[in-house]
């Protein structure tokens, strides 16, 4: 079964007259893809992004996650879903600022309920393969952006999602930081046959995407 199945999703705001931000998009990705999503500014990119992630519900549609209708579940049931299966990375690293990188990658495991030696051995484990072993208890302020989005990328998978979604995670770095996190993310995706689904502005990276999916006024394309 495909790990994301989305039927007819869409996504109305009533500004006034009722606006589909995503509508009736159709779509199907499979375990261990890395998709770039593309188009242009206010085409609906987020608002995908949004609705895969769990932080947002559909105003229509179906889509599953798994297998899983999660348009039919509480509240309570998406956040397990999301804290379970997603990882977020986006263009701003949102790390707490006064803790260690170590201590953010922790953060989430902890919060998973893992003691705090396995979070520590796990997010040791992370930070070194995003090349930051000897940046672990520098915080926020003393590391450079390139170095804060790798520090991201580690905090994102701590808790082994099957699908990380980005949201222009290179968007705020020079071209060749953003090249660099970019490479990572696709090694990781290798590795770990984790599904990666990134919206980046970057035609160049887009191209070395498995897959690229265009949205245009809410509407889905090309895929
Ligand atoms: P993108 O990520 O491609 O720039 P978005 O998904 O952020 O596009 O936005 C798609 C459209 O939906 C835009 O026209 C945007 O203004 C509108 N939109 C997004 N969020 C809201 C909201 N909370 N309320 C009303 N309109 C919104
Ligand atoms: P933008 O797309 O405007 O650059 P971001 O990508 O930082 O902004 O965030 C997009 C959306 O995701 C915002 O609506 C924000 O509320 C939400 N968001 C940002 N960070 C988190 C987070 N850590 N957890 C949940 N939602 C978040």
């Amino acid at each position: 079964i495909p790990i994301i199945e989305l039927k007819n999703l869409t996504k109305t705001y009533k500004n006034g007259v009722e606006f589909r931000a995503l509508d009736s998009a159709n779509l199907i990705i499979q375990k261990g893809e890395f998709v770039a999503i593309v188009g242009p500014s206010g085409s609906g990119k987020s608002t995908l992004m949004h609705l895969i992630g769990l932080l947002d519900t559909p105003s229509s549609g179906t889509l599953l996650i798994d297998g899983r209708d999660v348009t039919k579940m509480s509240d309570k049931e998406r956040s397990a879903v999301r804290n379970r299966m997603l990882g977020f990375i986006f263009q701003y690293h949102h790390l707490l600022p006064d803790f260690t990188a170590l201590e953010n990658v922790m953060m989430p495991l902890l919060i998973a309920g893992k003691s705090r030696d396995e979070a520590k051995s796990v997010a040791e484990k992370l930070l070194k393969e995003v090349g930051l072993a000897d940046r672990i208890d520098h915080r926020p302020g003393e590391l450079s952006g390139g170095q804060n989005q790798r520090v991201a990328v580690a905090r994102a998978l701590s808790c082994s999602p099957a699908i990380v979604l980005g949201d222009e995670p290179t968007g705020n770095l020079d071209t060749k930081t953003g090249d660099l996190i970019y490479e990572l993310l696709r090694r990781l995706n290798r590795e770990y046959n984790q599904t990666f689904i990134v919206v980046t502005h970057n035609e160049e990276l887009a191209g070395k995407a498995d897959r690229v999916i265009k949205i245009v006024d809410g509407k889905i394309t090309d895929q």
